[in-house]
């Protein structure tokens, strides 16, 4: 039965992936074991050890049985989060502070790894890194399976789920959206998590709509309610209206008609009228977003942000598995070409493992480059992985917050280094291998041409070009209003950067979010890029513009942007001119 009280009932979440879902609610139980913390006879200590262990063992062998699983019916994809939780499962943290917590205060193993995961979460709790904070989650994910496999709980898989239903759980974990079958399950909706969850990763990387952060979703939602969710705005609607049953079917309709015909548009070329070509690329992180780079029609990876690589984990990654994770990246996109970006992190990306110090003014503090330079130990090794990688297909290099040409030569010279190092050991790697910067800092905008000479490409990264030049933080939500990709300082920082390249015959990219933004596309293309980079689901909205401009006109609009003093004026003329030109456009 369906109370009155939830006719039509709307709950705010946070957009975790795009789509909207339209179905029956299927809560099932993810709840959380109840936990009692118990004394125990000092005698009995060794034996509850013996019982914590062999329950991390029985996790252990049920991860594995369920990688296998999956392995076998969807495909190795998006195994990488099972590997995170049988890489926390043999944390020493986990288990030694476990057993030592028996050992010392006599207590249940329960008891003992509820304290451990308290420890984790305070641990996790004090780091301002949105991204690495969401990783305590997967801690906890782990945590609850052995509490699970102690207490003999089982759940309920979400492989055996039946009919469209849309799933309603206090929380997700990796493994279950892994499991989720797109036939039976149509979304999902949870009470925690954040936008940047592996489980909310991992919804967008499989395009299941999905609204997490809903708090009360599990308190409020029966199983049976009619639901609809909208995972770009995080609306939930329960046993909506008719009303609003029309409306979001209109929406769904519509979302779903722009994507089939977007999807048109994925083998056709990235051109103007006037048959200019610009490549569209992709930023990404994961090897499983190379299925959704390619879907969304993109010619290569025009940004591999390999501090992700760094971030989930107390320990930093070595040689080999770096090199792993570039080669499985580049024989992915194979023959599509990738520019991998050395480690960025420093600022308000923090990797427990690197010893950073408390910094009062981080972003512009010991970050990316300049760290990489500090620490040649974590630097060096990265590099030989990048080359290595170049073996295997069409690899760039290219280097976060370059702020000079002084920087750049430093960065040379080790790369030639460890390019004589791999020749003496006969480690094959391309010798002709593209060296780039990112220009996001003014200091190289205002030495773009000094720059151009020393490398083969540009990338400009306006996330942190627009931080730094109009003194915004990128962070801080009491500023965003000023945050002001159309700002003349922008507009002509850009123009100085891709009029140097191009000066000095070298590509000019750019891979900030400004790329990824349709109605910046005729003042990008006006400018002259030659590559746009961008998240993969943008690519089609972009390229629909692109094909609609040309680019003759397209510098006769820079020309006249350029002559205006403010963004607001810049925007507004820019606004004019898209309805003017492309008010049919998919939006
Ligand atoms: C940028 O600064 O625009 C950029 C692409 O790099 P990140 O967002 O990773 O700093
Ligand atoms: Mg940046």
């Amino acid at each position: 039965m369906v109370s009155a009280k939830s006719d039509n009932l709307k709950l705010q979440g946070l957009a975790a992936s795009p789509g909207i879902a339209i179905g029956m609610a299927r809560v099932t139980d993810r709840s959380k074991v109840p936990v009692v913390e118990q004394p125990i006879d000092p005698a009995d200590r060794a034996a509850e050890i013996m019982r914590f262990r062999q329950s991390v063992d029985r996790v252990r062998e049920e991860l594995h049985a369920l990688k296998v699983q999956l392995e076998t019916e969807r495909g190795p994809e998006h195994l990488f989060v099972l590997d995170t939780h049988l890489l926390i499962l043999d944390d020493a943290m986990l288990t030694d502070q476990t057993t030592a917590i028996i050992e010392t205060e006599c207590i249940n193993a329960e008891g003992a790894l509820k304290r451990t995961l308290n420890r984790y979460r305070e641990f996790f709790n004090g780091i301002d890194d949105e991204y690495l904070r969401e990783r305590a989650s997967d801690v906890e994910i782990v945590g609850e399976r052995i509490l699970r496999q102690m207490a003999g709980v089982s759940q309920e898989p979400l492989l055996e789920l039946d009919g469209k239903v849309i799933v309603i759980a206090h929380d997700l974990s990796p493994a279950d959206v892994l499991q989720i079958d797109k036939s039976r399950v149509i979304g999902f909706v949870t009470d925690l998590g954040g936008k940047t969850s592996h489980s909310a990763i991992l919804a967008r990387a499989l395009e299941i709509p999905a609204v997490v952060g809903v708090e009360t979703a599990t308190a409020t939602i029966k199983s049976g309610d009619r639901l609809i969710i909208d995972g770009a705005t995080g609306a939930v609607v329960l046993n909506p209206d008719d009303e609003t049953f029309r409306e979001y079917l209109r929406c769904k309709q519509y979302y779903e008609y722009c994507e089939r015909e977007l999807a048109k548009l994925r083998g056709l070329p990235a051109e103007t009228v006037d048959g200019h070509r610009i490549l569209l690329k992709g930023n990404v992180e994961f090897v499983e977003e190379v299925p959704s780079l390619q879907g969304h029609g993109g010619e290569g990876v025009g940004l591999f942000r390999t501090e992700m690589l760094f971030m989930n984990r107390t320990d930093l990654p070595g040689e080999e598995e770096q090199f792993a994770a570039y080669v499985a990246m580049v024989k992915a996109m194979s023959p599509a070409p990738v520019s991998i970006r050395t480690l960025d992190v420093g600022g308000d990306k923090f990797v427990s493992d690197l010893n950073l110090d408390d910094e009062l003014n981080p972003a512009m503090g010991l970050r990316a480059i300049r760290l990489s330079l500090r620490n040649a130990e974590t630097f060096r090794p990265q590099l030989r992985a990048i080359l290595r990688a170049s073996a295997f297909g069409r690899v760039r290099i290219f280097f976060p917050m370059i702020s000079g040409v002084a920087e750049v030569r430093e960065v040379k010279r080790l790369v030639r280094e460890v390019m004589d190092e791999l020749r003496r050991e006969g480690i094959p790697f391309d010798e002709t291998i593209k060296l780039g910067v990112m220009i996001e800092v003014p200091s190289a905008v205002l030495t773009a041409d000094l720059l151009a000479r020393e490398v083969d490409f540009f990338s400009v990264g306006t996330n942190d070009l627009i931080q730094y030049t109009l003194a915004i933080d990128r962070t801080n939500e009491h500023l965003s209003h000023l945050f002001e990709p159309l700002h003349p300082a922008i507009l002509r920082s850009l123009k100085l950067v891709v009029d140097a390249a191009h000066a000095a015959g070298i590509e000019a990219c750019i891979c900030g979010e400004m790329a990824g933004e349709p109605a910046y596309l005729p003042i990008l293309l006006g400018l002259g890029f030659d590559e746009l980079s961008m998240s993969p689901p943008s690519i089609p909205r972009v390229k629909q513009i692109l094909r609609r401009c040309s680019r003759a006109e397209a510098r006769e609009l820079v020309a006249r942007a350029m002559e205006l003093s403010t963004a607001d004026q810049v925007d507004t003329f820019l606004r004019g001119e898209i309805s003017a030109r492309f008010s049919d456009s998919i939006d």
